[in-house]
């Protein structure tokens, strides 16, 4: 999806190719799936890191231009949404990307704008999925893992980016130093650049005291790919009993194959889209993803002007 507006032909997440500004909203792979090697992207300096060290490739930043901002989204560390206020047509124009309303400890919190049009994402479109208070969900976290280690090994499967850092965040708060994967260490490694201290091991690190750590009973945070293989390597080799667990919004919709799951998201559910649509205040709001026109026709019978971006965005076009 693209945005032309002044003259700008803005690329949303690289969605686009006729593209004179490539807008990248987060680091996570489904929004930056093209970028390449030299490629100019306007985005936060996190995103280029994040980027760089995923993909190893190494990308520009654009400059912001005067009528655009990027405001934090909450999402993970880095995540922005992109606001623009059009002097020519003279209305404002936000695209949130991957957004939550809730404050997470290793990500920005949002920021929310007052905006003539809404580009709203629309992961959890259905107003009967709601997440729980984020503090909840992280108590009962590191209840189950106080409780488990005393029995045996915690293992968790988590996406790389974002949610494996808060996790390594959450077990921090409880004095835990959890291992980690390869994968995972790395991106660490930026948000630590970045100013978020994460304590963690792994086979990686030559500083860390992973050798130690694998002594006594242990948490890991792995990709949640590998989560089973390696939880039937650890319990053969250690002969121990290893609990896997998952930490996802997707909890709340699916039954995962692991003796617990938790609802830790870093979406907005569609609860928290309607307090972003409070206080953006839009007049129009079209919705974009797989979900979209889910998302427009709930946001339809909460009284909004909503509909699915099916097509690049004119601005000319709009009729506020
Ligand atoms: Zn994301």
């Amino acid at each position: 999806m693209g945005i032309g507006i002044d003259n700008y032909d803005i690329a949303l997440d690289l969605g686009h190719t006729f593209s004179n500004l490539d807008f990248v909203s987060h680091a996570h792979s489904d929004h930056t799936n093209r970028a390449k090697n030299g490629r100019e992207i306007l985005a936060s300096a996190e995103t280029k890191a994040l980027i760089e060290t995923r993909k190893r490739i190494r990308v520009n930043l654009s400059e912001v231009p005067a009528n655009i901002e990027l405001l934090d989204s909450g999402h993970i560390l880095g995540s922005k949404q992109l606001y623009i206020d059009s002097p020519e047509f003279g209305y404002s124009v936000v695209y949130t990307g991957d957004y939550q309303m809730q404050k997470s400890p290793t990500a920005s919190n949002i920021k929310v704008n007052e905006a003539d049009v809404a580009i709203l994402d629309s992961t959890y479109p259905d107003p009967g999925i709601v997440f729980d208070e984020r503090e909840e969900t992280i108590d009962t976290i590191q209840y189950y893992v106080r409780n488990k280690m005393d029995k045996g090994i915690v293992i968790f499967g988590a996406y790389s980016l974002g949610k494996a850092q808060e996790l390594v965040s959450i077990m921090n708060g409880i004095g835990i130093t959890p291992a980690v994967s390869k994968g995972i260490s790395a991106l660490n490694g930026v948000y630590s650049e970045f100013g978020i201290k994460l304590g963690y091991a792994s086979a990686y690190d030559p500083d860390s005291n992973f050798e130690q750590l694998l002594k006594e009973n242990f948490v890991g945070v792995v990709e949640t790919q590998r989560l089973r293989e390696l939880a039937g390597r650890l319990s053969a080799v250690y002969n121990k009993r290893v609990y896997t667990a998952v930490a996802t919004g997707w909890a709340k919709c699916f039954k995962f194959d692991t003796d617990v799951q938790f609802a830790l998201s870093d979406h907005a559910d569609f609860g928290q889209a309607l307090d972003y649509l409070q206080m953006a205040n839009p007049k129009l709001v079209y919705a974009v993803g797989k979900e979209s026109r889910m998302m427009a026709k709930s946001l339809e019978k909460h009284g909004y002007n909503a509909a699915p971006l099916e097509a690049d965005l004119r601005l000319g076009t709009i009729k506020c």
